[in-house]
């Protein structure tokens, strides 16, 4: 089944209300539509999310190294994803989220070619998983508030609060959090890189007082053997995220014990392929996997939805984004549909949506 057309599209996505993280601030992100088209007339879409901070990519970027990927695409095999892989990375190193806009287009054409749900491509172990809600850095009087909707209002039971501009700030957030959901909503926390190796121990024993279960990326990217000391000091669970981009990444991690749980986004690590290899070596170490996600539209979720489903030993799911956008559906129909925090995904080919541009 050979390629023989390669389309793109930008698409602006405005969301409801700006989202404050440890390092940033988004009032909207700008992502790029793909489209790859076979000899056999099926068709495969696919979605890139860049995020300057964390993939060092844009728009403008993941357009231009698509050009690069285009001239190696046409002629190919769409079914060899593994040699379409080893093109991309020879030609640019990096540049993760337009290789998962490739590798997802891909895959939508392997279901459609099965006539098999992605899911079940990927794996088959369930069509339901249960994503939490991520409440963004405000005032921690408005963030209880913010909470408290979310769990009553919204159905949600899994809440990841970011956290990582002032420690204090922080504990307090999480007790009025915990006093506005009561006692049996799940809560993690998010600290996108933002503590000190001491403030990390001290801010997560405090966290594991109002039963906190996991913090995610204490410490800066870079700083692996950070996170193991800091994760020998403290009985909450540490996740990685910033510095788990590759299976390599994921390899180290495991080996000096800098983690409990990996925090997988196909925009970061390229796409569904290499995240089958995170989550292989992840498992392999005794370690879980959860599948988060950058500010995306329907098809890079409905990919990443698929694959925490497929999976047994991704355990956790972070794919809420596309909530927080003006217009969630964005034209895209089918997919999957959420209902609370509950993703149901659908029994149609591949990713299973039926736009098309
Ligand atoms: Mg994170």
């Amino acid at each position: 089944m050979k390629i023989v057309d390669m389309k793109v599209e930008l698409i602006k996505i405005p969301l409801k209300k700006p989202f404050r993280i440890a390092f940033a601030v988004q009032d909207h992100s700008v992502n790029v539509l793909l489209k790859i088209t076979t000899d056999e007339g099926i068709w495969g879409i696919g979605e890139a999310a860049p995020f300057e901070p964390v993939t060092g990519e844009n728009a403008a970027t993941v357009v231009e190294v698509l050009k690069l990927f285009k001239q190696g695409l046409i002629g190919m095999d769409a079914m060899n994803i593994e040699g379409i892989h080893q093109m991309m990375d020879r030609l640019i190193s990096g540049n993760t989220s337009a290789k998962a806009a490739v590798d997802i287009a891909l895959y939508d054409i392997r279901g459609k070619a099965m006539n098999q749900p992605l899911y079940k491509v990927l794996g088959g172990m369930s069509n339901r998983i249960v994503t939490d809600m991520t409440i963004g850095i405000d005032a921690p009087e408005a963030m209880a508030a913010e909470a408290k909707e979310r769990v009553e209002r919204d159905g949600f039971t899994i809440l990841k609060v970011k956290a990582g501009i002032c420690p204090a700030d922080d504990i307090r957030a999480l007790t009025l959090i915990r006093e506005a959901v009561g006692p049996d909503v799940r809560l993690r926390v998010d600290a996108n890189q933002g503590y000190t190796a001491s403030d990390a121990v001290k801010t997560l024993r405090a966290f594991e007082k109002v039963g906190v279960e996991a913090v995610e990326q204490c410490l800066p990217w870079w700083d692996m053997e950070g996170a193991a000391f800091v994760r020998s000091k403290v009985d909450v669970k540490i996740m990685l995220d910033e510095s788990i981009h590759s299976p390599m990444d994921a390899a180290r991690a495991c080996r000096i014990g800098a983690a409990d749980i990996l925090n997988i986004k196909l925009m970061k690590c390229g796409g569904l392929y290499p995240a089958e290899k995170i989550n292989a070596v992840a498992e392999a170490s005794h370690v879980q996997c959860m599948v988060g996600c950058m500010l995306e539209t329907k098809v890079s979720i409905a990919a990443g939805v698929s694959f925490v489903a497929a999976k047994n030993n991704v355990t956790e799911a972070d794919c809420d984004s596309f909530m927080c956008a003006v217009d969630p559906e964005m034209g895209m129909s089918g997919g999957f549909t959420v209902e609370g925090g509950v993703y149901t995904l659908s029994e149609a080919p591949g990713l299973g949506l039926s736009f098309d541009f």
